[in-house]
C-alpha cells in the first residue's frame, strides 16, 4: 500500500562540451506510505528536483523503476498522470488567460465534462475567487504559486507532489498553504513536498526522506527520524 514506490532510480545528466556528466540520483530506493505527509528534505543540489521531475514525467529517468498507486510511470504515463498532481517550483503560467480559464482547459485535458468540473469551488478553496478573471500580469507570485497549486488538483488526484512549495513565499502565505496541504492530507490525498528547511518538514510531515548527493541517507517517520539526528 504504497503511494510511491522508487526502486533505484538514478539519473545521470548527460554532459556537453562545457558540462561534466552529473550524476543526480544514484540508486534511490523510497517507499512513500499512502496517506501520509511525505518530507523530501535535502540541501540544494541533493536531487530533490530531478526526483519530482521523473515522477512529472518532465526528466527521463537513466535506471531504475517508479511506481505511482502501482501505475508504473513510464510503462502507462496516461495512467499516472490520472493519479499524480504535480505543482512545479517555476511560477510558469501562461500570460493571457485567467485564473478561471486555466482551471478549465486543465479540465479539459483531464477529460473531465463541463457539469463536473470544481473551478469556482477550487478557486475558493486556494484564495483566488476575487481574481477568478484577472490576467497573469496582475497575479502577485503568491497568487501564481495558489493558482499552480489549483491546476494540480484539479482531476483530483490521489497524490499532490510539490516542489519547494513555500520558497520565496512571504510568512502570511506560507501559513495558509500550510493549512490547505494539511487539510488535502487530512481528506486522504497523499502529500509530497521537496524542502530545504527542516523547520518546514518538522511542523508539517509525519515521514521525512533526506536526501544529500543524490542518495535517500535516512527515511523514517518524523519522530524516529528527528531522535537519529
Ligand atoms: P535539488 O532540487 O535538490 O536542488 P536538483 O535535482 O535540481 O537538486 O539537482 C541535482 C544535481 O543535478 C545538481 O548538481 C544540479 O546541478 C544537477 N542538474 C540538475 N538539472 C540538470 C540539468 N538539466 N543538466 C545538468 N545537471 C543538472
Ligand atoms: P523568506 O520568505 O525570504 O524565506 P521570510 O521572512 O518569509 O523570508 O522568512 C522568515 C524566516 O523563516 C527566515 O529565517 C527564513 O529562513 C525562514 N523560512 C523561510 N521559508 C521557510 C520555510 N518554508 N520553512 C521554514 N522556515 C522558513
Amino acid at each position: 500500500a504504497f503511494a510511491i514506490e522508487l526502486e533505484g532510480l538514478t539519473k545521470v545528466y548527460a554532459g556537453s562540451r562545457r558540462m561534466l556528466p552529473k550524476r543526480a540520483l544514484e540508486g534511490v530506493d523510497l517507499k512513500i506510505p499512502r496517506g501520509s505527509f511525505f518530507a523530501l528534505l535535502g540541501p540544494n543540489g541533493a536531487g530533490k528536483s530531478t526526483l519530482i521531475n521523473i515522477l512529472a514525467g518532465l526528466v527521463v529517468k537513466t535506471s531504475g523503476t517508479a511506481h505511482v498507486f502501482g501505475v508504473d510511470i513510464d510503462a502507462h504515463p496516461r495512467r499516472a498522470r490520472r493519479v499524480i498532481g504535480v505543482v512545479p517550483q517555476e511560477l510558469n503560467l501562461d500570460a493571457f488567460f485567467t485564473p478561471r480559464e486555466a482551471l478549465e482547459m486543465q479540465a479539459g485535458l483531464y477529460g473531465i465534462p463541463p457539469a463536473e468540473r470544481r473551478t469556482d469551488e477550487i478557486l475558493a478553496a486556494v484564495g483566488l475567487s476575487d481574481k477568478a478573471d484577472a490576467y497573469a500580469r496582475s497575479l502577485s507570485g503568491g497568487m501564481r504559486r495558489r493558482l499552480l497549486v489549483a491546476k494540480a488538483l484539479v482531476h483530483r488526484p490521489p497524490v499532490v507532489i510539490l516542489d519547494e512549495p513555500t520558497a520565496g513565499v512571504d510568512v502570511e502565505l506560507r501559513r495558509s498553504l500550510w493549512a490547505y496541504m494539511q487539510e488535502l492530507n487530512r481528506e486522504g490525498v497523499t502529500v509530497v513536498l521537496t524542502t530545504h528547511y527542516l523547520e518546514e518538514a518538522e511542523q508539517l510531515c509525519d515521514w521525512i526522506a533526506i536526501i544529500d548527493k543524490g542518495h535517500v541517507v535516512a527515511c523514517d517517520r518524523k519522530e524516529q527520524l528527528l531522535r537519529q539526528l
